[in-house]
């Protein structure tokens, strides 16, 4: 555990150890970051009346999977008080990891492996998923979440993956997603087109997509058991099947966040509309609150139902395939976030960028993880292990751990290197795309082959960190306990 950096009166702590290093790039991108607490004391003298308290840039944690990104270093975990930085949380509000179990045998998928292949890839990328909604199922989604679905779709609506919906629990499914996956917004902001039409039953193309890059589901197996006792309280168990989930608001989000930034920067004081480093900050007793949390919950509420029908959509193809299977959730939290808290009495907002929440049991209290700690979800690459761990809430970790073992080579590069690698890696593993790469006439359309070739490359084994000593620092720096290791049986990528 090391404290590289330690601004006058912010302390920060990075976790880190000598086989993930911290890049320099990334530590300097932190440091010209850190200026927003001058940003905010700026805007704190000009208009002290936007503010209920002094601002403060509290304390700051690097996660083990810290890398450099646009502004903001992907792995940063901020507390601050009085206001709020919203490019803390990265473009993608509310991208996350979901974990369901099943009762299914590793060897029963990997038999049925070639038909369940060309289930998913209809299900996830042709006809299987157009989801109906009106127009009251959207709103009361976008403004509460998954409580805002169970309050208004009721059990008559059972078209397709709503009878899936409506085999879950209500309340086993509010305990086990982060905040309930229901944040309350009072309006929605810049998101007519989703809404559709009154007493009209639409089929939106974004809810239930996976988006595109380092997003996916992934059909695995638990390869080993690391921590018995919680593993066997949590339902997991050796060869059993898994699925995780990755994704996030995709265009939601975008257009939600766009539409509040571009608010944000007409109201900003003129003087400080241009900060150094690029980074704005909202005082939260500024006009614009209500809409930055009103708009930051919509696409988040989206986010949550998104990996929700996602899930549902590897149930059903499961059960398509393979009879009925019991598909419980173990767990769904955001990695890009920013969260109100309660410390010593006082409201502070921890933003996280590509972290997942890792509190301990007492902060659990009351949810099905009181007795052990959060569940924390991290994923390796379609061709590394991933891990479920249990969260320590470290104070000085600011109750966080890593979200993935971290990218070590750009996009870029890995379009253009390793070829042979990856040829031989996509021959040894199953992934599930829009193209069927098996197929005569996709075999016959190189270009559309190639391209999605070049996409999938970026994503491969070789453009990822070591997933294994991430989870080690996590482990040795007291941030969670691992509790098991899964392995990817196929993944399905957008
Ligand atoms: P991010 O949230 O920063 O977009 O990515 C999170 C992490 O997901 C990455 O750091 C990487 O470790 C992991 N990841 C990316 N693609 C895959 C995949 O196909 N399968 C698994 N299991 N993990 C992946
Ligand atoms: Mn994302
Ligand atoms: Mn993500």
């Amino acid at each position: 555990r090391l404290e590289l950096l330690r601004s006058d009166d912010i302390p920060v702590t990075v976790f880190a150890n000598e086989q993930v290093p911290i890049e320099p790039v990334a530590v300097a991108e932190l440091q010209a970051m850190l200026e927003v607490q001058e940003t905010a004391q700026a805007v704190y003298q000009a208009c002290p009346d936007q503010f209920h308290t002094e601002p403060r840039l509290q304390k700051v944690a690097v996660t083990p999977d810290f890398h450099k990104a646009s502004g903001i270093p992907v792995g940063t975990v901020l507390q601050t008080e009085g206001f709020v930085i919203p490019q803390a949380i990265g473009n993608d509000i509310n991208c996350g990891m979901r974990l369901h179990l099943t009762d299914l045998s590793a060897g029963k998928v990997e038999s049925h492996a070639d038909v369940l292949e060309t289930t998913f890839r209809e299900m996830y990328f042709e006809a299987g998923r157009r989801i109906p909604m009106q127009w009251k199922h959207r709103e009361s989604l976008l403004l509460d979440g998954i409580r805002g679905l169970f309050d208004t779709v009721d059990s008559a609506f059972d078209d397709g993956l709503w009878s899936y919906f409506h085999r879950t629990d209500r309340q086993e499914t509010l305990a086990r997603i982060d905040r309930a996956g229901s944040l309350p917004a009072a309006k929605i902001v810049g998101l007519e087109s989703f809404l559709g039409e009154p007493d009209r039953v639409h089929r939106d193309s974004q809810i239930g997509s996976i988006g595109g890059g380092n997003h996916f589901v992934e059909i695995q197996r638990v390869e080993r058991i690391i921590e018995p006792q919680i593993a066997h309280a949590w339902g997991l168990r050796p060869g059993q099947v898994t699925v995780m989930v990755h994704t996030g608001s995709v265009s939601i989000g975008y257009a939600s966040g766009s539409h509040y930034r571009s608010q944000l920067r007409t109201h900003y004081p003129s003087s400080l509309l241009h900060p150094a480093n690029g980074i704005y900050v909202l005082p939260l007793a500024s006009p614009q609150e209500g809409t930055f949390w009103d708009a930051m919950h919509n696409a988040a509420n989206f986010a949550f139902a998104n990996r929700m029908f996602l899930g549902l959509m590897a149930w059903a193809s499961l059960e398509k395939v393979l009879g009925e299977v019991a598909f419980p959730l173990l767990y769904d939290a955001p990695h890009n976030m920013i969260w109100p808290e309660q410390s010593d009495g006082r409201t502070v907002y921890v933003h996280r960028k590509g972290a997942c929440p890792a509190r301990g049991f007492e902060q659990m209290e009351a949810t099905p993880f009181a007795y052990y700690g959060e569940p924390v979800l991290v994923p390796g690459s379609m061709g590394a292990s991933s891990y479920v761990l249990a969260g320590n809430g470290l104070e000085d970790a600011i109750h966080s751990a890593a979200h993935g073992a971290g990218r070590q080579i750009s996009r870029g590069a890995s379009m253009k290197k390793y070829d042979r690698e990856f040829d031989e890696f996509m021959k040894a593993f199953r992934v599930v795309t829009p193209v069927d790469f098996r197929r005569q006439e996709i075999a016959r359309r190189r270009d559309i082959a190639a391209k999605k070739l070049a996409d999938l490359r970026q994503e491969a084994p070789f453009a990822y960190k070591g997933i294994g000593p991430v989870i080690e620092t996590i482990e040795n720096g007291g941030l969670a306990r691992p509790v098991a290791e899964l392995r990817p049986i196929m993944t399905i990528k957008g």
